[in-house]
């Protein structure tokens, strides 16, 4: 007997799960990062980047609800893989110089893994004719795209500031 097939939509479910606990994931970071940051506009940007991140987790029970599905996590381990190499550079950097660096870059090795995941789950959404479901990927989508590219602006500052200090 054929394997059962599986659906686009199933794959849907499936990446939903998987996002669910990356954005969990994702919560936590960014009050660790809030806390490990040093320069005033980083740490706030972390700070106001966790609050948005609690209303993407329930953006995403929103989805689960729309689809008929359970909210369920489901192991993230591209997310396990980043936060763990942020624990280890977190370790290694702390009270250097350089240490607000390598959180941003953390930090952004985070939205980019998030911006490829909601970027796909809003075009799988509009696919399956859930345009309700893509109307709130896309919003959580422009507010990854936008805290990336204030960790841009802010990680050029800091690295400029860094390297005064070390000259
Ligand atoms: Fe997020
Ligand atoms: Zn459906
Ligand atoms: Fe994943
Ligand atoms: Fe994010």
């Amino acid at each position: 007997m054929a394997a059962k097939e599986k659906t686009l939509h199933d794959a849907f479910y499936e990446m939903l799960k998987d996002v669910y606990y990356a954005e969990k994931q994702s919560v936590k970071a960014c009050k660790k990062s809030a806390k490990a940051a040093e320069h005033a506009e980083l740490k706030q940007a972390f700070e106001a980047h966790a609050e948005e991140s609690a209303h993407q987790v329930e953006r995403l029970t929103q989805v689960f609800e729309i689809i008929g599905k359970p909210a369920r996590a489901k192991t993230c381990e591209a997310m396990q893989g980043i936060t763990s190499e942020m624990e280890e550079d977190l370790e290694d950097f702390a009270g250097t110089p350089a240490a607000d660096a390598v959180l941003a870059a953390c930090a952004q090795a985070v939205e980019h893994y998030e911006i490829a995941r909601y970027g796909t789950l809003k075009t799988w959404a509009s696919q399956l004719g859930h345009e309700d479901a893509a109307k709130l990927l896309d919003e959580t989508l422009q507010e990854e795209k936008k805290a990336d590219a204030l960790l841009t602006r802010i990680a050029g500052r800091i690295n400029a500031e860094g390297a005064k200090a070390a000259a």
